[in-house]
């Protein structure tokens, strides 16, 4: 998996100042790129909100350039010339060079500073532009490119390989993965999970099987001590927790509609409401669920959708269960990016080319084209394997069928974060906790003990899902790591005393450009009847994979590994037989 090189370099010419370390005097890009301008950025976030302190300003617009190199794939690095325009400049303050330096990184493209009078608007104190050179890599001829590295895209490649065929994957980020992605700032293999961490060995046998394969440590999730749950009221709850049950085990995972379409025409809140009566503590109880499983609100979510979702998993009670069987039995000792990393590994070497978004896709009669920022391919099938909201990314000639449009358009990620918070040790065993807490109060929705003992990580995931999660997501991320260690000490720890975390990180999906959310798309009331069918459907040569085609599992790892599969089995059965 070649990872693109930086294609721009610098140059100093004899007897000019020096202009160690923040730009070159001349900036030069290899030949055969592609060249991207921005537009100028400024410090204002996505709702034109703009802070009034001048260095949050430029730190802002570096991370808006930022956004702007990642949606073509581009790194600072290849960036050749940068334009900055400073309101009221003193160079005696400089407020710029601090943020700037950070930004580049040690890479010193050329730069002019433009002092100004004022900006766009009078609030603007800072705007930065980028000329960015894009290397260009030769154009490629295969039987079937695969847009995205994630399970899903990688088993696809995976299946469409081993059947003979030739196959290209597309991958916008610059690491395979996807919503799979283990971090270790302490540089010593203490990963944690900040996207999926969670299989079991039995009925998720597709991820288990390849961990197996892969030679994976699995740990066991601990259950040993007590589980804290704050007062609601129990009986409705258990009440609740039955029905819900019964009537996801009586539909069909195949064919949801068959018996279910009557549970489409209403929120899950509707429903919960339906059954247990104007009970607010059945509904928290409710929103939990929604909230842990797709980082939604009972009422965003189509009642058929979350009881389909949940019999996808076996039902809600094993979908819930941290215990053998469960949802949450095990977890991979050096984190889940380590399957697709494993599963990569067993594609043809250079099969995947990172950093390569796909911007359009043309199908012709002849043969497809796949252009990515860095490539363009030619070939016999494409299998798109990025969650449904995401298609608006990527223009498809002919354009997708108004069915499949309009699910994208109305399918939607929830809100979920997960905030690792480590210790040094697992100091909530000593109050006979496992660390499992669910909240009825927030702001964390769900923690559990993410640990892994033989390696010396200790940690906490707090799940920040649903309306709590975006209004944690409002604040500073200080204020919001504050905020969950908070709640943390007041629940977990009430018993006594907590250490103080060494350490707390987190993904905010929602604001990645490549996930724009997670777990998994859900549907809204009446979507699902009317554009069901519409979600695996081939459009032409094109066919769709990704955790929410799955029937089993959908949502999870063991669902997008199921998708990929099914996704590599049609395109092989379109391209005739195998031909090893
Ligand atoms: C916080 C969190 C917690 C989770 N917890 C669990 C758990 O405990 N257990 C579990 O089983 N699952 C869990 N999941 C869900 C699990 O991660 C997903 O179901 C699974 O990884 C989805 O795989 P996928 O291939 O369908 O999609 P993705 O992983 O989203 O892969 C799609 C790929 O396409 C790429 N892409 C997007 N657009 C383009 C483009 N235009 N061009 C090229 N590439 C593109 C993306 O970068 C990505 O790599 C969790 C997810 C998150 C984020």
């Amino acid at each position: 998996m070649p990872s693109p090189r930086p294609n721009v370099f610098a140059i100093d010419p004899h007897n000019l100042f020096d202009s160690r370390p923040t730009f070159s005097h001349v900036a030069v890009s290899a030949p055969g790129s592609r060249v991207v301008m921005t537009a100028g950025q400024v410090g204002a976030d996505v709702n034109g909100k703009v802070p009034g302190n001048v260095e949050e300003q430029i730190r802002l617009a570096f991370a808006n350039l930022t956004r702007c190199l990642e949606s073509v794939g581009a790194h600072v690095t290849d960036i050749v010339k940068l334009v900055y325009y400073i309101v009221d400049y003193d160079h005696t303050k400089r407020n710029h060079a601090k943020p700037l330096l950070d930004f580049l990184g040690g890479h010193r493209p050329a730069t002019t500073l433009v002092p100004v009078p004022k900006l766009a608007r009078p609030e603007f104190l800072f705007e930065v532009e980028a000329y960015v050179s894009l290397p260009q890599l030769p154009s490629q001829d295969v039987d079937v490119v695969v847009i995205g590295a994630g399970l899903s895209g990688l088993k696809a490649a995976y299946e469409v390989q081993q059947a003979g065929y030739s196959c290209a994957v597309v991958e916008a980020r610059d690491r395979v993965g996807g919503k799979t992605w283990s971090s270790d700032r302490t540089d010593k293999g203490k990963f944690v999970d900040v996207g999926a961490a969670w299989i079991n060995d039995t009925n998720q046998s597709e991820v288990f099987r390849l961990v197996q394969e892969l030679g994976l440590e699995t740990v066991v999730q601990n259950t040993t001590g007590n589980k804290l749950s704050e007062a609601n009221g129990v009986e409705s709850m258990l009440f609740l927790r039955n029905k819900a049950e019964e009537v996801c085990q009586s539909l069909d995972i195949r064919d949801p509609l068959r018996n279910g379409s009557h549970l489409d025409n209403m929120s899950f809140e509707d429903w919960v409401r339906s059954v247990t009566g104007p009970s607010e503590s059945a509904l928290a109880s409710a929103s939990i669920w929604t909230r842990a499983m797709l980082g939604m609100e009972p009422r965003e979510v189509s009642a058929l959708f979350f009881l389909n979702y949940c019999k996808s998993g076996g039902g809600l009670l094993q979908m819930r269960s941290d215990q053998k069987n469960g949802g949450q039995y095990l977890r991979l000792a050096k984190g889940t990016q380590k399957i697709a990393i494993g599963l990569a590994n067993l594609l043809r070497p250079d099969t995947i080319t990172l950093s390569s978004p796909v911007r359009v896709v043309e199908q012709a009669a002849s043969a497809i084209q796949v252009h990515s920022t860095r490539r363009t391919y030619t070939c016999k099938r494409v299998i798109v394997s990025v969650p449904t909201p995401l298609y608006k990314e990527i223009t498809f000639h002919p354009a997708l069928p108004a069915d499949k449009l309009e699910l994208s358009r109305l399918n939607r990620h929830g809100y979920t974060n997960k905030v690792m918070v480590r210790y040094s040790s697992p100091w909530w065993r000593g109050y006979g906790l496992c660390g499992m807490l669910q909240s009825f109060a927030g702001p964390v929705t769900v923690t559990r003990d993410s640990s892994v003992d033989e390696l010396g990580q200790f940690s906490l995931t707090c799940f920040c899902v649903g309306d709590w999660g975006r209004q944690l997501s409002k604040l500073s991320q200080a204020e919001r790591f504050a905020a969950v260690v908070e709640h943390v000490t007041k629940t977990l720890g009430s018993a006594g005393s907590v250490p103080q975390p060494i350490g707390i990180e987190e993904h905010e999906w929602q604001w990645d450009q490549w996930s724009q959310g997670c777990p998994c798309p859900a549907a809204p009331p009446r979507v699902m009847t009317r554009l069901e069918p519409a979600l695996r459907a081939s459009h032409g040569k094109i066919h769709f994979v990704g955790t929410e085609t799955a029937y089993e599992w959908k949502g999870y790892m063991d669902g997008a590994l199921r998708s990929g599969a099914r996704g590599g089995r049609e395109v092989i059965d379109a391209l005739g037989h195998g031909k090893l």
